[in-house]
C-alpha cells in the first residue's frame, strides 16, 4: 500500500514537473521569442502606415508647390510683381476656377520689399472670405521669401511650406519666390498660397486613406502631443499608439502644436494576454498527453508491480501459496507475474506433498505397528492435551492399565508369532468393547494396554473394566500355559479422578498400576479399582 502510493506519488510528481516545464517553456517561447517578434512586426507595420500617410500629405504639399512654381516662376508674373501690377494679378488669378481647383483658399502676391501687391481668400465655392493677415513679424518673416535668401541661393527660386493658424483653423501655406522663367535672377517677391488643412484636404489623399484619416486640433492636441513622437517631416521616429490610433503631429511656425493627423492602428492578429487560444490549446494537449502517459505507466507498469508485491507479501505473511497474481499480458512485467504464479504453484504443490507426508509420519509415529492402536507416545500427548483443557478439570477421568495374564508362558507354549496374533486379537476386542468417540485404547508396551475413559466416574470405569475382562475371556483364546487358565485373560487396574479433583496423570498411572499389581496378586482375570488419593 505504501509502495503503491509512493510509486504513484512519484509518477504524479514527475508528470506535474513535466507540465510545469512545458508551461514554462511555452511562456518563455511566447515572451522571449514569439511575442517580441510579432510586436516588432506590428511596430514595423505601424511605422509603414505612418510613413504612408506622411507621404500622402507630402504629395498634397507637392501639388501646392507645383502650382506655386508654375505660376511664380514665369516671366510675366516676374514682370508684374516688379511693377506692382495688382490689376494683372487680379485678372489672371482670382477666378472661380482657381479656387474651385480645391488646392487653395488664398493667393497673395508680395513684392521684393515684402509689401502686399494683391491677394484674395475664398472658399472652394468662390465665396470670398476675410483676408487673413500674415503681418505678425515672426509669421511674416517665416512665410515670405526675402530677396537676399534667393541671392544666397545663387538667384535660383526658393519655396517653403509652413503650417500656420489662419483665423483659428490650421492651414498649410506654400511660399514661392517669384522668378523669371529661366529660373535665374533676383527675386521679384513672394507668391503665397494657403489652404485649410481640413477634411477636404484629407479627402484629397488616396481613397483608401480617406475615411481613416482624422484631423485633431484644439484642446485634445495637448494630450496627443504628450504621447507623440512622430511629426510631419520626420519619419525616423517610431510611431506611438494612443487610444488605438497612430498620430502624426504638425507644429506651427512658433513651434506650437497646431494639428495632428491620425489613422486607426491595424488590428493585432495575436493576443498579448498570458493565455490565448493557442497557448491554452498547447497546454491542454500537453496535459492530455501527460495524463495519457500517467494512465499508461500507472495501469501497465505500477499496477502489475503492486499486484505482484501484494501477492508475495500476502504469501510470505500467511504461508498460503494458493494465491496468484493472475497477470495477463506479454510485457516483461506480466511475464514476471506468470513466473511468480508458476513458482507459487510449484511451492504450493510441494507444500501439499510435504503436508501429506508429515501427516503420514505423524500418524506412523503415533501408531503401534503391530496392533494399529495408538502408541505410548500418542497417549502422552493425548493426556497432555486433555489436561490442558480447562473444561476437563471439572469432569471425572478414568484410566485402565491392562495386562495379559501369563503371557510369557503363552509365548513359551505357542511361539512368539502366535503371541503377536493374540496381541492383535486382544487389541481389536478392546477397541470393540469401548466407545471410539470418547475412549482411547492404546498399546502401552509389550502385552500391556491402557484405556483412557473421558468423563467417566469410578462406577462406570469399573463397569467398563468388568466388561473388558469378560470380553477378552469370552474370546476363548486357548492358553494352556503353565499356571494359566484355559483361555487368555487380562487383569486391569482402574484409577479415577473425580470431577472435583485436579488432573494428575502421573498419579493416576501410579494408582492404576498399583491396582493392577493387586489384581495380579489376587488371582488375575479381574479388575481392581484403586482408592482415590
Ligand atoms: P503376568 O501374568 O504376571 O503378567 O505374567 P506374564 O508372563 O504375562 O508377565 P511377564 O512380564 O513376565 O511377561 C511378559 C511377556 O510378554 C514377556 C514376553 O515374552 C511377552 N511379550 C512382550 N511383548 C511381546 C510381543 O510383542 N509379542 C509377543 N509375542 N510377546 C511379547
Ligand atoms: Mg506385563
Ligand atoms: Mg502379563
Amino acid at each position: 500500500m505504501l509502495l503503491q502510493s509512493k510509486l504513484r506519488k512519484r509518477l504524479l510528481l514527475a508528470v506535474a514537473a513535466a507540465f510545469i516545464c512545458i508551461f514554462s517553456l511555452q511562456a518563455i517561447i511566447r515572451y522571449v521569442w514569439t511575442l517580441p517578434q510579432l510586436d516588432q512586426l506590428a511596430h514595423y507595420n505601424d511605422k509603414l502606415d505612418v510613413q504612408r500617410v506622411n507621404s500622402h500629405i507630402n504629395q498634397l504639399i507637392m501639388l501646392n508647390k507645383n502650382f506655386a512654381y508654375d505660376n511664380a516662376v514665369w516671366d510675366e508674373s516676374y514682370l508684374m510683381a516688379n511693377t506692382n501690377n495688382a490689376q494683372w494679378f487680379q485678372d489672371n488669378y482670382f477666378t472661380k476656377q482657381t479656387f474651385s481647383h480645391q488646392i487653395v483658399n488664398g493667393i497673395y502676391f508680395y513684392n521684393a520689399k515684402g509689401e502686399l501687391i494683391t491677394g484674395m481668400s475664398a472658399s472652394h465655392h468662390f465665396e470670398k472670405m476675410v483676408t487673413p493677415e500674415f503681418t505678425e513679424p515672426k509669421l511674416y518673416n517665416s512665410l515670405l521669401i526675402k530677396p537676399q535668401d534667393v541671392e544666397q541661393n545663387n538667384f535660383m527660386p526658393l519655396v517653403k511650406v509652413r503650417f500656420v493658424d489662419v483665423l483659428g483653423r490650421p492651414a498649410v501655406v506654400t511660399s514661392q519666390s517669384i522668378a523669371p522663367t529661366n529660373e535665374y535672377g533676383p527675386s521679384a517677391g513672394t507668391m503665397l498660397l494657403w489652404r485649410y488643412a481640413d477634411e477636404q484636404f484629407t479627402e484629397l489623399l488616396a481613397p483608401y486613406d480617406k475615411d481613416d484619416i482624422e484631423i485633431h486640433k484644439g484642446l485634445e492636441l495637448a494630450n496627443i502631443f504628450k504621447h507623440l513622437s512622430s511629426e510631419l517631416g520626420s519619419d525616423s521616429n517610431d510611431p506611438i499608439v494612443y487610444k488605438g490610433r497612430l498620430f502624426i503631429g504638425v507644429r506651427d511656425v512658433y513651434g506650437n502644436p497646431l494639428l495632428a493627423f491620425s489613422i486607426v492602428q491595424s488590428p493585432r492578429l495575436y493576443n498579448q494576454e498570458m493565455f490565448d487560444v493557442s497557448m491554452l490549446a498547447g497546454l491542454l494537449m500537453a496535459m492530455s498527453i501527460l495524463l495519457l502517459f500517467y494512465w499508461f505507466i500507472s495501469v501497465r507498469m505500477i499496477q502489475p508491480v503492486i499486484k505482484m508485491l501484494k501477492t508475495v507479501s500476502y504469501v510470505s505473511l500467511t504461508n498460503d501459496y494458493s494465491l496468484r497474481t493472475k497477470l495477463s499480458g506479454s510485457s516483461e512485467l506480466h511475464r514476471l507475474g506468470h513466473l511468480i504464479d508458476q513458482l507459487l504453484s510449484v511451492v504450493e504443490h510441494q507444500q501439499q506433498t510435504l503436508h501429506q507426508q508429515n501427516e503420514r509420519l505423524e500418524q506412523l509415529s503415533n501408531t503401534d505397528p503391530l496392533t494399529g492402536l495408538a502408541n505410548r507416545r500418542y497417549l502422552d500427548s493425548y493426556l497432555d492435551t486433555l489436561s490442558s483443557h480447562k473444561a476437563n478439570q471439572q469432569l471425572p477421568l478414568s484410566l485402565l492399565v491392562i495386562d495379559i495374564d501369563f503371557f510369557k508362558s503363552f509365548n513359551d507354549t505357542f511361539g512368539h508369532s502366535q503371541g503377536d496374533r493374540v496381541l492383535k486379537q486382544v487389541a481389536t476386542a478392546l477397541v470393540q468393547l469401548t466407545h471410539g468417540a470418547t475412549d482411547l485404547v492404546c498399546r502401552f508396551g509389550g502385552e500391556e494396554f491402557v484405556v483412557v475413559l473421558e468423563n467417566t466416574d469410578k462406577d462406570n470405569a469399573a463397569h467398563v473394566a468388568d466388561n473388558l475382562c469378560r470380553g477378552i475371556a469370552d474370546l476363548k483364546i486357548a492358553h494352556g500355559g503353565k499356571n494359566a487358565a484355559d483361555y487368555v485373560t487380562i487383569s486391569i487396574g482402574v484409577a479415577t479422578k473425580e470431577a472435583t479433583a485436579a488432573i494428575d496423570t502421573q498419579k493416576l498411572f501410579e494408582l492404576a498400576d498399583e491396582a493392577l499389581y493387586q489384581a495380579k496378586h489376587q488371582g488375575r482375570n479381574r479388575f481392581i479399582t484403586a482408592k482415590v488419593a
